[in-house]
């Protein structure tokens, strides 16, 4: 409660949780993709015939030129690591922390995707920090149950080359 002598208003926090759930069609283009992540372990993207990006995830515009993409493109499940961050916090949906999402730009795709990153000793989260480096070499980890979502790739972890 506020000091009634305070010039400081009280603040007021409500707290509240919504749960959303809902299905969707995914479309003609990310059905594709995600389809042919499910059924091949395949990462397909769209190539703009204006700019020529090679877009992944796969979409129907460029995200640069916004130009409509007109051609498949089979990009490889290893690519580089672009940036990362380690999450200590907890948050909805997401697995306990600490743990590490990351930008991967894999062989053959002009865009980075977001996933996670595993194989990283995470007991010293600033040692872990330092030590993982831009550039290095990631691979695709794939689940053997796939449903034809992004995470049928359950993470990406480095390769040792
Ligand atoms: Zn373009």
């Amino acid at each position: 409660m506020a000091d009634i002598n305070s010039n400081q208003e009280e603040v007021i926090a409500v707290t509240q949780e919504w749960s959303v759930p809902f299905k969707h069609y995914a479309g003609e283009i990310t059905g594709r993709y995600l389809k042919e992540l499910r059924d091949n372990k395949i990462i397909m993207g769209r190539r703009c015939p204006k700019c020529k990006k090679v877009l992944v995830p796969a979409r129907k515009n460029c995200e640069s030129c916004f130009t409509e993409t007109d051609e498949w493109v089979k990009v490889k499940d290893i690519g580089t690591l672009v940036t990362f961050s380690i999450n200590c916090m907890k948050y909805v949906s997401m697995p306990d922390p600490p743990y590490v999402m990351a930008l991967i730009k894999l062989d053959g795709a002009d865009t980075s995707i977001m996933h996670f990153v595993k194989g990283i000793d995470l007991s010293d989260i600033d040692k872990a920090g330092k030590n993982l480096k831009i550039g290095t070499r990631m691979q695709a980890v794939w689940k053997d149950k796939r449903i034809g979502n992004v995470t049928d790739i359950d993470y990406f972890m480095p390769v040792i080359e």
